[in-house]
């Protein structure tokens, strides 16, 4: 009871530290230079050691669920689930969004397109990314915290030391102590997440503060409007049918995941608050520290359901209206763009170039949402999070009952 109440007092302070930096950053709309040079570096101190724990965090916590799995047709049956759970959500999310885009067209603003400029990067094509999820050495996984590297090394050590036998032993326990010692380092790391969150969102606030109710009011309102819908008609549904979770509950034991991923737009930064709030919801860390760090690099519904609805307002400035063909080519590519898109801030902007090239609308346009992009993304980031924390709610419902069955 008294460790409920203190975890209900981190929620309830990270939720002061938003107010508070949204208030302060207001107030200094017009000193953005000052929040930038002396509150935001304390943010990206924060980051850093999130960002420092993550990497152990993951590889320990996936080898020790392995291990006490002791079952690889267990980790094959959650692996299952949790892809075809990621991939139906996200084709979800990018319909609401090219709905929301559809029904709000006729309100977006009409920006001219002539002096557009903008250099999209080369988007990594698909079969590189495949390639891409497979390390071809043990260090530059964890040097560069490719998530989904180190989640095929997690898997291929566990499964390792499982299959060597009775000789095991010693090296169970160091994993599993290990694993202890990088979970006290990440509590004492989230103690900090109320700094964290005011220092990283105050000068966001500050900089981007006016644009809000500037000329794209409308084209964010209606993404915020289809992430929330998204995430109260699927997450809710779903996890009630399927994770046996009341939406309520969910949504109440999620907040300070919510909350920190709403102020640091990156999925892979709040993984360690995820797996704290989804351990709350009574997910087994066997399954969350498989599902999540695979959800917070490649299910990013809220970053699908954006560049549905930046297509439709890309096209409708350049005068060009999108056929059915195309919006279902789209549903297909934002759905690979969300796979290949990183955790990070600002990711789902440069895979954006991919799905506008899939329909011939022309890349520059991207410079049209460029300047309030970091708004798009915490949204984004949260609804990214949010999908995760709901599969592993799902995932360990229906392994338990796949269990109990078998029992
Ligand atoms: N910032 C997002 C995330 O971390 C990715 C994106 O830019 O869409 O989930």
């Amino acid at each position: 009871m008294s460790k409920e109440k203190k975890k209900m007092s981190l929620a309830l302070k990270i939720f002061i530290a938003l107010v508070a930096a949204i208030v302060a950053g207001l107030l200094m709309v017009n000193h953005a230079s000052f929040a930038t040079a002396y509150i935001k570096p304390f943010g990206t101190i924060f980051l850093n050691l999130v960002k420092f724990i993550v990497v152990p965090i993951v590889l320990f916590s996936i080898m020790s669920g392995i291990i006490s799995m002791r079952d690889i047709k267990k980790v094959g049956s959650v692996g299952l689930k949790t892809v075809v759970y990621y991939l139906c959500t996200t084709a979800f999310a990018i319909i609401f969004g090219l709905l929301g885009g559809n029904i709000f067209k006729g309100l977006f603003p009409v920006v001219t397109t002539t002096d557009l400029v903008y250099e999209a990067a080369e988007p990594t094509p698909f079969m590189d990314t495949l390639v891409n999820i497979f390390p071809s050495n043990i260090i530059s996984p964890m040097a560069n915290a490719n998530m989904l590297q180190i989640i095929v090394m997690a898997l291929l050590i566990g499964f390792s030391i499982i299959l060597i036998g009775p000789r095991n032993q010693k090296i169970i326990d160091g994993v599993n102590t290990l694993n202890d010692v990088f979970m006290k380092c990440m509590e004492m790391i989230l103690e900090l997440s109320p700094i964290g969150v005011f220092c990283l969102l105050c000068p966001v606030i500050a900089e981007n503060g006016a644009k809000i109710i500037g000329s794209l009011a409308m084209v964010l309102l209606t993404a915020y409007i289809c992430y929330i819908v998204h995430a109260v008609i699927v997450y809710s549904i779903t996890v009630k049918a399927f994770g046996g979770v009341s939406p309520a509950k969910f949504f109440k034991e999620m907040m300070p995941a919510i909350m920190f991923a709403f102020s640091s737009a990156s999925s892979v930064g709040t993984l360690p608050i995820n797996m704290d709030c989804t351990e709350k919801l009574g997910v087994d860390r066997e399954v969350s520290s498989f599902v999540l760090p695979l959800g917070a690099t490649i299910n990013m519904d809220g970053t699908a359901i954006y560049q549905g609805v930046c297509a439709i307002f890309i096209a409708s400035c350049f005068g060009i209206q999108l056929t059915l063909p195309q919006m279902v080519t789209i549903v297909l590519t934002a759905t690979l763009a969300s796979i290949g898109t990183a955790g990070v801030p600002g990711a789902g902007m440069i895979m954006l170039a991919m799905v506008l090239t899939s329909v011939g609308l022309p890349v520059e346009g991207i410079a049209l949402v460029a300047g309030v992009d970091r708004i798009f993304d915490m949204g984004r980031t949260t609804v990214n999070i949010t999908g995760d924390a709901c599969c592993s709610v799902i995932v360990n419902n229906l392994e338990k009952k796949r269990e109990a069955k078998r029992a």
